[in-house]
């Protein structure tokens, strides 16, 4: 059997140790949904803390040791217990770069850096300590710095792009002294290892207010930074079918976008990056309207290379990328060639164009929903025809036919066949059952 959390903190407090609840556990109690990682914070140094979950029969996982982490394995879930950090940063360094051990709870949530992740919980006595203010904070929905704004984010860049990344993940909008030194900082960012700025960006796309954390994004100054393919988005000017510059539209567009779990990332990202292309190929057009003619395939190109900068990972970014090359596709609903060729171009992912097509729609001037809606009912019809095309097939061939009756080729085997098929169809013969279908074959032919 597992040990669980109260066998735990009894060992804890056995030994004389502390242990605290702290970080995303806690604030997503507070706001009332559920949690998927729970960290505890204590005075007790690595190895002991091995110790101890080792002395519960505990598994244990000590890839985390030297920056003071031990992972244990609680009632299923892993479970993260780190030594109060009371570490000081090297300026633009990794996340801890330097980790010293502080000796108190109030020492070690100072080095956090936002106060809605700055309080903590006793697991001993229930005692709740909150040093900066974070549970107001999380009430009122706002994020801001423990400490100096600008000297926080100093001593980890990274704590920026965290920031707008909680805006998005969280629906809250930024404290405006926090922005400020935000602003003051967003330059280091370039020193950040690209893969801490891609898991960041990654969340802050996929969490409940894009928009809001895109926005945020640009408003700190971060966007040229963490993204500097899409600085020449705001600003850039449409014309009288669209309600927003390329950047306005983008954000209507990534909040828009209907998604499901398994769709979800490359729906987003697609969103975002859909019009990539805007402000590279934008020209005048003979009526004088701004034109972006094959803005679909330069933004395609910009994706590609965008995402393998992220280093996003291959597969999905093919879809991505093919998603901004086809997003201006608009086959005639009526015309079945048309719809399939459509299809087939996306390669099963049909879905994911429709819904790109209707989010990029809804900051258009004019409302496509009634074409969406004929295209897609235009593609499941042609997803159906395909399905029994293949169910409809007769269990002989015309050799077969020919072969069980001894007859020559000639327009009989088409009318058995077209028979059988039919039969498939209506359910009254197996798909592929040959045995079946000899049967049925000589009783048509009057030779059962
Ligand atoms: P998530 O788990 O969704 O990524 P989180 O806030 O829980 O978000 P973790 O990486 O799990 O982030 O870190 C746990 C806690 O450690 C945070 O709540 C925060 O208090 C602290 N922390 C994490 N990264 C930093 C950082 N770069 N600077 C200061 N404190 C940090
Ligand atoms: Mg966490």
């Amino acid at each position: 059997m597992e040990p669980t959390h109260a066998d735990l903190r009894d060992a804890f407090r056995a030994r004389g140790r502390q242990l605290w609840l702290v970080g995303g556990a806690l604030r997503d109690r507070l706001l009332g949904i559920e949690s998927h990682d729970i960290d505890y914070a204590t005075d007790a140094l690595p190895d002991e803390i091995e110790a101890i979950a080792r002395s519960l029969g505990a598994r244990v996982t000590t890839v985390g040791k030297r920056f003071g982490t031990v992972g244990v394995l609680l009632e299923g879930a892993w479970v993260e217990i780190t030594t109060f950090r009371g570490e000081s940063y090297a300026p633009g360094g990794g996340r801890w770069p330097e980790v010293t051990f502080g000796r108190t709870i109030e020492e070690d949530l100072a080095r956090r850096d936002f106060t809605i992740t700055a309080f903590a919980e006793n697991a001993h006595t229930g005692e709740w300590l909150d040093l900066f203010g974070g549970e107001a904070d999380l009430r009122a929905g706002i994020i801001r710095a423990v400490g100096e704004p600008a000297a926080r984010f100093r001593e980890d860049p990274l704590r920026i792009l965290r920031g707008v990344r909680f805006v998005s993940q969280l629906g809250f909008r930024l404290d405006p002294a926090t922005a400020a030194g935000m602003r003051e900082t967003a330059h280091l960012i370039a020193a950040l290892s690209q893969e801490r700025i891609t898991a960041e960006l990654d969340k802050l796309l996929q969490g409940r207010a894009p928009a809001a954390g895109l926005e945020a994004l640009r408003d700190v100054g971060a966007l040229a930074f963490a993204l500097p393919e899409l600085a020449p988005m705001p600003g850039c000017e449409q014309n009288r079918f669209h309600r927003y510059d390329v950047w306005g539209h983008t954000l209507a567009t990534v909040q828009a976008i209907a998604t499901t779990p398994e769709t979800h990332r490359i729906r987003r990202w697609a969103a975002l990056l859909h019009d990539l292309g805007k402000p590279a190929v934008r020209h005048t057009k003979p009526n004088g309207e701004w034109g972006f003619y094959r803005h679909e395939v330069v933004g395609a190109e910009l994706a590609g290379a965008l995402l393998e900068r992220l280093r996003f990972g291959r597969a999905d970014a093919h879809v991505v990328v093919l998603l901004v090359r086809r997003h201006m596709e608009r086959p005639d609903p009526a015309d079945r060639r048309a719809v399939r060729r459509f299809m087939a171009k996306l390669g099963g992912r049909w879905r994911d164009l429709l819904a790109l097509k209707r989010a990029d729609n809804a900051s258009h001037t004019y409302d496509d929903t009634a074409y969406h809606d004929a295209l897609e009912a235009a593609c499941l019809r042609a997803e159906q025809e395909e399905a029994e095309a293949i169910r409809a097939e007769s269990p002989l061939t015309g050799d077969d036919l020919v072969r069980l009756f001894d007859r020559p080729p000639g327009p009989w085997v088409g009318v058995i066949k077209r028979q059988l098929g039919a039969m498939v169809l209506d359910g009254d013969l197996a798909p592929g059952d040959r045995a079946a279908a000899v049967e049925v074959a000589r009783r048509l032919m009057g030779r059962a």
